[in-house]
């Protein structure tokens, strides 16, 4: 796939791709166009590909049966984070989003956090990132400020490098890497089923396995992220795609067959994610108070408050709730997103409003 200028007009005529402004002027492509995947970066002579989705599966015998053509495999840690790209143009640092926007946030914390050493000596890699902590989209940590977790590191060119090489390079530079959970034959099904069991009761989210020669990677979750995601999503439910609770209860509903799982006990823990996250939202929209989720960020640059205000999806209405200056400069902001969907149509049905199904 060349991004050829041809290529990027035929794509910015059809509403495919479009020309985005910031610390620097970039093409984004909101959709997949002509081979060129979704979330892809034309920025300048460069070109920061978008990230491929992983194939999911459902059970983990069939699953690698059928999808893992490597003989053998290494077994890293899914982290439950958001995906960034981080990548060097014009001698600078930037990071980019799963969907290809320049995220200000996330690139004033890779500039802290070390990248521009490797991205120095490798300018044409990108590295792919899980991101946690104080961040715009995942819950406030205790004890440090951000992780980002290498996962992937493509070399510019759409391939990707090795695992093997990976985790030695990541070390090399004093990065982080997900966790390297073990290396398995793809068919040492006891092994790994230990391993998925250990996960679920770790309360992790699961697994990624990537074949030693880059074949194939596959995706297994664990039951007890599926009903962590449950429980904090069922309180927002008219802001959560279509889909979003049925998948999980299904994976879910796979694992404990599969494991044979305590049935009863999983059902308890189902239906207190659903009912607890409810019960939450319907007190606050019974009060007249937004249905919300709370997040907590350190910024150094002040305009990144109102970048995330320009990107925060129509659907959420952010609200600061305060802010700190510590004595390096830098400001700590709690805020809160108020999902509006959800917000209007609980308070509604609370006031009494009828519908007619
Ligand atoms: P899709 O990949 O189909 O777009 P998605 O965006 O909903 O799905 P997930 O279902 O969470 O994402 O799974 C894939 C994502 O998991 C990757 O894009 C990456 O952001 C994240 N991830 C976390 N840990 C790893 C890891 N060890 N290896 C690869 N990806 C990882």
């Amino acid at each position: 796939m060349d991004t050829t200028a041809a290529l990027i007009s035929d794509a910015l005529e059809a509403g495919r791709a479009e020309k985005l402004g910031g610390e620097m002027e970039y093409i984004r492509f909101r959709d997949a166009h002509a081979g060129v995947a979704r979330g892809t970066v034309v920025a300048g002579k460069k070109t920061i590909r978008g990230y491929p989705h992983i194939k999911r599966i459902f059970t983990l015998e069939n699953g690698l049966r059928r999808n893992m053509l490597d003989d053998e495999l290494y077994a890293e840690e899914k982290i439950d984070g958001f995906n960034v790209r981080v990548a060097y143009v014009d001698g600078r640092v930037f990071a980019f989003s799963r969907g290809g926007f320049l995220d200000a946030f996330v690139t004033e914390k890779a500039r802290e956090s070390g990248f521009e050493r490797f991205l120095r000596e490798h300018p044409d890699a990108v590295l792919c990132c899980e991101m946690i902590g104080n961040t715009p989209y995942t819950a406030p940590a205790k004890g440090y400020d951000v992780k980002m977790y290498v996962f992937d590191i493509e070399l510019g060119d759409g391939t990707y490098m090795s695992c093997g090489q990976r985790y030695e390079l990541v070390k090399k530079y004093g990065l982080l890497s997900v966790p390297l959970l073990g290396r398995y034959r793809r068919d040492d099904y006891a092994g790994l089923r230990k391993l998925a069991l250990a996960l679920n009761r770790g309360r992790k989210e699961g697994m990624v396995l990537k074949g030693v020669h880059g074949r194939s990677t596959v995706k297994y979750v664990t039951p007890w992220s599926d009903i962590e995601d449950i429980a904090n999503a069922s309180g927002m439910l008219f802001d959560m795609p279509i889909g979003f609770f049925y998948q999980r209860v299904l994976r879910s509903a796979f694992f404990m067959k599969d494991f044979g799982l305590d049935r009863d006990r999983y059902a308890r823990k189902l239906g207190r994610a659903f009912y607890d996250g409810l019960e939450a939202a319907l007190e606050k929209a019974g009060r007249g108070e937004g249905v919300d989720e709370e997040f907590e960020i350190v910024i150094r640059n002040p305009e990144i408050w109102n970048d995330l205000h320009r990107h925060m999806s129509q659907d959420v209405k952010l609200e600061e709730l305060w802010r700190k200056r510590d004595p390096s400069g830098r400001t700590r902001i709690r805020f809160r997103k108020i999902y509006r969907k959800t917000t209007k149509t609980l308070s509604a049905y609370a006031r009494g409003k009828g519908i007619t199904d």
